[in-house]
Order: structure tokens, then sequence, then C-alpha cells
């Protein structure tokens, strides 16, 4: 039998209580949320923190708000909850495909978007789903708040910027017009960690393709004026391709610009030989569902066409 190791109980009422509990316990005190990944680490032994600050109660970090021009997600959100908004989903498709493949409804039903974030596991999918769609998080400490973006809030496997003595607080995710995203997962069964997956957000010039399809003898897909491309799984710095992004930018949305987008994406990945999949496997993965998920995402950005936000 798993026995975790002996460990303090405190559970915060509040944001300001639970960081003054963590200013009172010191760098040895960690957040509980849903606690699908520090008890099993804990048990483990991986984990051995002195005291954990329960922040279940915090109902004011349990929400989903479209705010002017950004849709605001509270760290202590369940996956359930994100899965279940038709708001999200009305914005930000990419992030209903990725909630539908990540666990099973027992996980889902406890574990939060802010714990799935600071756990920072190198295979986690928000973390790629929030990199493609260029989020911001925050963060709270004592003496006020702080915003990161998502790309630079992961500092290396299971390693964050937020500090002992901080806690994420929200992740807000721009609303831009023209938009159109989707998130591609491979696993080894269904609700497993990926293998591979990826997640594509694009924004079309003048607000959407003209015909809604890809090129090749078909429609005009219309001219990309900024792509954002989130992987995980497979060693991709940040989260995410920058360079295909790059390339993307200003390139008409074809087959053509989507397979060399595919290819830069995957020779931009470091990926490895584990348990899941040989490396090259996982750099064939992230060359196709890159190439699979700007597709989606602009046939969505197509339905989406003359509409005020992205699908
Ligand atoms: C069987 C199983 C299958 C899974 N499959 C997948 C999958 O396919 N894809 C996927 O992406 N994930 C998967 N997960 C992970 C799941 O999404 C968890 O919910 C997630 O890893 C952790 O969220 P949590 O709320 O349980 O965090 P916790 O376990 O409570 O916390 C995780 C870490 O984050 C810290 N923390 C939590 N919240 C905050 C905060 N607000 N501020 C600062 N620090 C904080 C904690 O101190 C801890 O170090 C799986 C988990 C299980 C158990």
């Amino acid at each position: 039998m798993q026995v975790p190791a002996y460990v303090e109980y405190e559970k915060a009422t509040s944001v300001a209580h639970a960081l003054a509990l963590l200013a009172r316990f010191g760098p040895e005190a960690r957040i509980l949320a849903g606690g699908h990944s520090l008890i099993p680490m804990m048990k483990l032994r991986l984990a051995q923190p002195e005291t954990l600050i329960d922040i279940n109660a915090l109902t004011e970090l349990s929400y989903l708000t479209v705010t002017g021009q950004e849709l605001r997600i509270g760290a202590m959100t369940r996956h359930a909850q994100l899965l279940d908004s038709a708001e999200a989903a009305r914005h930000f498709a990419i992030l209903h495909d990725a909630e539908q493949v990540i666990a099973d409804p027992v996980v889902r039903n406890w574990g939060t978007v802010g714990g799935s974030l600071c756990q920072a596991d190198p295979s986690e999918d928000l973390s790629a789903a929030f990199a493609a769609l260029k989020a911001t998080m925050v963060i709270a400490h004592p003496e006020g708040t702080r915003t990161v973006p998502a790309r630079d809030f992961h500092t290396g496997p299971y390693e964050t910027v937020v500090a002992p003595g901080e806690i994420l607080t929200e992740i807000r995710v721009p609303i831009r017009p023209g938009g159109g995203s989707a998130y591609e997962k491979v696993g080894r069964r269904a609700g497993d960690w990926p293998v591979g997956a990826v997640g594509s957000a694009l924004w079309l010039e003048g607000g959407g393709p003209d015909g809604g399809g890809l090129d090749g003898g078909g429609p005009d897909g219309g001219i990309i004026a900024d792509a954002g491309i989130g992987l995980t799984a497979v060693g991709a710095p940040h989260f995410s391709a920058a360079e295909a992004e790059e390339f993307l930018r200003g390139a008409p949305a074809t087959e053509e610009s989507f397979a060399r987008a595919g290819e830069l994406a995957a020779a931009s990945c470091r990926p490895v030989s584990d348990q899941r999949g040989p490396a090259d496997y996982k750099r064939h993965l992230a060359r196709e569902l890159t190439v699979r998920s700007l597709r989606r995402a602009l046939l969505r950005a197509g339905q989406r066409a003359g509409q005020p936000s992205a699908g």
C-alpha cells in the first residue's frame, strides 16, 4: 500500500488567507487543488510537502466569464466545468476538444485547470491549448498580482514561474475576430495522456475565408493574420512552435502552407523515446497533428466568418 508521509493540513477560506498560510508555512507548503497529481506523487514519495493548503473552498476561483474581449477562467475551475461551458466552446473550440480527451469523468470532475498548469507535466494537454491561444496567466502574491504569458509560464518539466508564496488565480484568453481553433491528440487508449498532441489557432485577415475551404482547386482559404501552435508530449520548447507560427503569419491558408508549418513544427521538437512511443513516431505526430489541427481550425474559422470571435 502506498501511504504519503505525515503532512500538516490547512484549509484556506479566501485567496488572501491562502497567501497568508503560504507565507506562514514557508517553501515546504504546497497548494492542494484537485489533488489528482499531488496526492499520487505524495503516495509515491515523489513529493513530500510539510503542509498542504487546501484551496477547494475558494469558489471565488471557480468561474468562466467573458469580460470585454477576453475569456477568463478561474484557476479552480474543474476540467468538467470547462468541458461543459458552451461559452468557452463557442469562442475557443480547442478547449472543448482538449477537455474531451483529458483523462476520464472522475478525474475531470475534480481536477482543476490551474492544478493542471501548475503541475507542469510535459505531457499536459491544457498547456498546449493555452500556448496556442496565447493566453496570459494571473499569479497572486502578498503584494498583489502579476501576469505572465502562457509561453513563459513553464520553466521546465514540473516547474513553473509560480514562486513559493504565490498562487495561480486566473487564465485570460484574448478573443480576436476571424479565428478558429482545434486540438488533435493521439493517446494509447481513451482517457490516457498523449503520445503526442497539437492544438492550433488561426486568425484570418478580413474576418475569415471567402469560401470556407482549403485550396488545391477549391475556394480560397484567405490570408493568415496570426497563428498559434501548441504542442505537448513531443519536447516542444515552451509548448509551442514559434518558427511555424512565424511562417504562417501573412501566408495563404492552404494545404501547402499547413504542410510546411507541420514540417517546421516537427523540426523544432525534441521528443524522447519512452513507454508511450519512440521519438521518431512522436516527431511524425507533431507534423501530422499540426496539419490536421490547422485544417480543422481553418474550417471553423470559415464557419464563424463574420462573427466577432474565435471558434
Ligand atoms: C488517471 C489520470 C489521468 C490523467 N490524464 C490526463 C490527460 O490525459 N491529460 C492531461 O493533461 N492531464 C491528465 N491528468 C491530470 C489531471 O488533469 C489533473 O487534474 C492535473 O494534473 C492536476 O490538477 P489538480 O487540480 O488535481 O492539481 P493538484 O494535484 O492538486 O496540484 C498539482 C500541483 O499544482 C499545484 N497547484 C495546484 N493549483 C495551484 C494554484 N492555483 N496555484 C499554485 N499552485 C497550484 C499543487 O501544489 C501541485 O504541486 C490525469 C490525471 C489522472 C489521475
